[in-house]
């Protein structure tokens, strides 16, 4: 997708911008019925972009009956694969034709640079949709190899009522790695996004529509989490729950499964990514690169931001000052400007949160080599000057913990077996890279760091046909690839006797 709108085109287009605040239920646009709303602020400039309607739990009963209607009735889940297969070709399409109103809606809303919106995310979105429509028409069942006295399949068939609970970092790509897959597996789906970020899950109902998406096929609830989300986790007919969020919330939803009706879960949760730089890293440059990229990237608030540099130290020095002269042109500058890298954290809550841990990291020894100040290069927004620590340990809660936003925490270490160590201590097992040209050493750290992607000699590099997922408590069940689709079906045996 190109676009060559200029900061000012974005800026205009930017006040001209009305963005719908409703649910989406059952095919219509509707308030809430209590008609309580949450306000929306860009964290660009702290300005008012929005009322949100609140949906409580009277609503959530109302999307999830209607997902069940249209489940039960056949409408979808009984379609054909190759008509699932047109109708959500057609939602890509129409995604991509609306994409500067979202990708624009989601810079405002989330602070997201409009370039990583329209370069990456959104792309990244439509990609999704288009592969997974592409791959509801190409899966077989299967046939047991029972005794010839009797013919037993086995099919995948679809959960039924698939709530899709996203977080707010990439809110149309994390929405669409859940709702792709439910969708082409024949399963109605209620998408909740998060409070921070509602506007473009809200446009996609208009859109899902236009492609011809039946009704209450596929429903959007916005809605504060405790009581939104949490109305659909304990909800006795919603069947599964994708969820996408923060290994606390995750936990809850284990809970709210077990509280109810076990509906399954699945969760993508938490990460504390290290990358693993050793002595014979022949690309010392490109490593520098990469780790600035994946730690800062996004504003940090990535769940594979590689917020962990494990460095041997014979390079530790070199390493150090090729990222800090890196790092010095990591301006953060407002998200509607096509040049700016980095845009505003979410918002101020995020930026708190943010800034406690950098004041933890000082208070704990570690070295602050860069950064870690307010700024604002546009009034009234969220912005934080990327920050580095040096001097961390091992044991320090900047080392362990999931901070989500632009720290980076250097630890030194004396050998490979000190790294995968210290690469293990955290209870987040989401994604790890190495850097090193010894085939030995790479297989090592792929064999015994635990986490669910390994990269070699690069960071976070990604595509739809490779799964997504956590060990640990990053969560279970992989989003993106062709195992996502595990989450949406369940297995049925049909057991035909043939005996006489
Ligand atoms: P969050 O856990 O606060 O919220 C996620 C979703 O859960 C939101 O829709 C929210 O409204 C809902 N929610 C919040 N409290 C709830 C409750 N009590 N009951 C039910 N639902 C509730 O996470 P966030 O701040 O939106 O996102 C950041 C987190 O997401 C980070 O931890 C990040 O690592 C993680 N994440 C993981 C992946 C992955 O693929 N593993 C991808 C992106 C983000």
């Amino acid at each position: 997708m190109t676009h060559s709108n200029t900061f000012q085109d974005w800026k205009t287009k930017a006040l001209k911008i009305q963005p719908l605040g409703l649910a989406y239920i059952n095919g219509q646009y509707q308030p809430a019925i209590s008609n309580q709303k949450f306000d929306a602020f860009s964290p660009r400039d702290g300005q008012k972009l929005a009322e949100i309607t609140s949906c409580q739990t009277e609503d959530v009963n109302l999307a999830v009956n209607a997902a069940r209607q249209a489940f039960k009735n056949g409408i979808w889940s009984r379609t054909s694969a190759k008509q699932r297969k047109q109708v959500l070709l057609k939602f890509a399409d129409l995604i991509e034709q609306h994409s500067q109103e979202l990708a624009l809606l989601e810079s405002l809303e989330m602070g997201m640079t409009i370039s990583d919106s329209v370069n990456m995310n959104l792309p990244g979105a439509i990609e999704c949709m288009r592969w997974f429509a592409e791959l509801a028409d190409k899966r077989y069942d299967e046939i047991a190899p029972t005794s010839p006295n009797a013919i037993t399949r086995i099919h995948r068939v679809p959960v039924g009522v698939v709530a899709a609970i996203v977080p707010w970092n990439y809110p149309l790509m994390m929405a669409c790695w859940k709702i792709a897959p439910a969708l082409a597996t024949g399963n109605s789906v209620i998408l909740k996004p998060a409070e921070q970020s509602s506007l473009t899950a809200i446009k996609l109902g208009e859109l899902s529509k236009l492609a011809g998406i039946p009704d209450g096929v596929f429903n959007v609830l916005p809605g504060p989490g405790h009581i939104t989300g949490k109305a659909l986790g304990l909800h006795m007919d919603v069947d599964a729950i994708a969820f996408t969020g923060s290994t606390d919330v995750g936990k809850l939803f284990m809970q709210y499964s077990g509280q109810s009706n076990l509906k399954r879960i699945s969760l993508e949760c938490g990460g504390k990514t290290p990358n693993i730089v050793l002595a014979d890293c022949d690309n010392l440059d490109a490593a520098a690169d990469a780790i600035v990229l994946g730690a800062f990237g996004n504003q940090g608030q990535i769940c594979n931001a590689g917020s962990r540099l494990i460095v041997e130290r014979s390079i530790r020095d070199q390493l150090i000052e090729k990222i800090l002269a890196k790092a010095k042109t990591e301006k953060p500058g407002d998200p509607l400007d096509p040049q700016s890298k980095l845009g505003p954290l979410v918002d101020e809550s995020q930026l708190s949160r943010v800034i406690g841990y950098i004041d933890v990291g000082k208070q704990q020894g570690a070295t602050l080599l860069c950064g870690g100040e307010r700024i604002t290069p546009v009034d009234g927004g969220s912005y934080l000057q990327p920050a580095i620590f040096d001097q961390v340990s091992p044991e320090m809660s900047i080392a362990k913990e999931e901070i989500f936003g632009p720290v980076l925490s250097v630890i030194t270490v004396d050998n490979i077996d000190q790294a995968i160590e210290v690469a293990n201590n955290t209870i987040y097992g989401l994604g790890a890279a190495v850097w090193t040209i010894n085939l030995k050493k790479m297989e090592r750290v792929a064999a015994e760091v635990q986490a669910g992607v390994i990269w070699v000699n690069s960071h976070d590099h990604g595509d739809i046909s490779s799964p997504v997922g956590g060990f640990k408590q990053s969560g279970f069940g992989r989003d993106k690839s062709i195992h996502a689709m595990e989450k949406y079906t369940e297995y049925k045996t049909v057991w035909i006797n043939l005996a006489d």
